[in-house]
């Protein structure tokens, strides 16, 4: 679909199923827009996505479900036209031969998904600690650590108060920070800590105006002491005494300067566990079946990067798509407009290999995806293995 053409351009091609039948243009009336608008105003140039709000304003419901489901490209391309005849975008007789009768069959009546959280992981995958301790400030940006205040809103327990403090509600940010029991603590830190007075509910807000005031070693000893204060926490919880905060400070000092010792790679491959990440999503892709693998594979390529990996050999079942990422050709289909994406995020990593492989030659691939069928947007882990694989590792 080029940007620049006019918005009644656009042509559908569906079944009841939703895919591959009969092309008929947009029918819906195009209101809030100027007559001559241009697809390019539907989108957002920014994001470079779709402007949701407005396709959904403008269209009849389906229409504007079809148009969300089209795949735009991220990357600053011109517009060209494409052949939509053939899975690879090239012209063919033979292939203009099928649409002709496609469009015969038609006029007979046949009618025919944060970015902040993503920027947020990128400052923590950068630090110098162990897998361990990146993991649980990802779960604690995430809000995801099992705190008297997320208990309660999964109603498994009936107070959401600090079972501490006994004052306010137990967030993430609260137990780690703002707890009168947790500034004991951080009063003994270095001078940049004890200084910092963030007060915000969310921890993703409070943790991005920490990268902000505190420089990496800092931020370090940040990371090691909220996961000694959340430790402490859970022996209290757990009846089991409540440690001094000079002696949660004594140990974070003393793990910082373990840290500091070692190398920094040594550090990082030697505890790594095998499962550096997953990423599961379920898409819907309009209109071709095999935009699933490239997106796939753009979608895999970009996790690879943005965990910082400098190597990373990408597998993959379907032979065009393999072929399509290692070869310089020109996009001429929405699959192969993703795989010169992905072809260009694989180039910036020091090595990189794509191999194909039969369906069965991963099966842990196999099994996420089988998985991704039964969630309902996008679920990313970090060092940490999905139950759905979890038996296969
Ligand atoms: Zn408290």
């Amino acid at each position: 679909m080029s940007s620049s053409l006019p918005i009644s351009f656009f042509f559908f091609k569906y079944n009841k199923k939703g895919y591959h039948a009969n092309p008929r243009r947009v029918t819906s009336p195009v209101k809030n827009l100027e007559g001559n608008a241009k697809v390019a105003a539907l989108m957002d140039p920014d994001l470079k996505r779709w402007n949701q709000e407005l396709i959904q304003a403008t269209f009849e419901e389906r229409e504007a479900q079809l148009i969300l489901e089209t795949p735009i490209s991220t990357m600053t391309t011109r517009d060209r036209i494409i052949w939509h005849g053939t899975k690879d975008g090239s012209f063919s007789v033979k292939s203009a031969y099928h649409l002709v009768k496609d469009r015969e069959m038609a006029n007979h009546g046949q009618a025919s998904t944060s970015n902040g959280l993503k920027e947020v992981w990128k400052k923590i995958w950068k630090l110098d600690v162990t897998p361990g301790d990146k993991t649980f400030l990802w779960r604690a940006c995430q809000e995801a650590l099992p705190t008297q205040s997320n208990l309660f809103k999964k109603k498994v327990v009936s107070d959401p108060l600090c079972p501490i403090c006994n004052r306010e509600e137990e967030s993430v940010q609260h137990v780690l920070w703002s707890c009168e029991a947790a500034k004991d603590v951080w009063s003994q830190c270095s001078k940049k800590l004890q200084k910092c007075s963030i007060s915000s509910f969310s921890m993703i807000t409070f943790f991005e105006t920490l990268t902000e005031a505190l420089n990496q070693e800092e931020l370090q000893e940040f990371v090691i002491t909220a996961r000694r204060i959340w430790w402490r926490r859970n022996s209290f919880i757990f009846k089991k005494g409540f440690t001094h905060p000079n002696h949660i400070v004594r140990e974070a000092r003393a793990t910082l300067n373990m840290m500091a010792e070692k190398n920094p790679d040594q550090c990082n491959t030697q505890a790594s566990p095998t499962v550096i990440a997953t990423l599961r999503q379920k898409e819907k892709l309009y209109p071709d079946p095999l935009l699933a693998e490239s997106y796939g594979a753009l979608q895999a390529v970009k996790l690879a990067r943005e965990i910082g990996l400098h190597q990373v050999i990408l597998e993959g079942d379907s032979l065009q798509v393999t072929k399509a990422l290692v070869e310089d050709r020109e996009a001429l289909s929405s699959s192969s407009m993703f795989c010169s994406e992905a072809r260009h995020f694989l180039k910036l990593f020091e090595k990189w290999e794509v191999t194909h492989v039969r369906r069965n030659g991963n099966h842990i691939a196999y099994l996420l995806a089988k998985n991704a069928l039964s969630i309902t947007d996008q679920i990313v882990t970090m060092e940490d293995t999905p139950s759905c694989i979890a038996n296969f590792i």
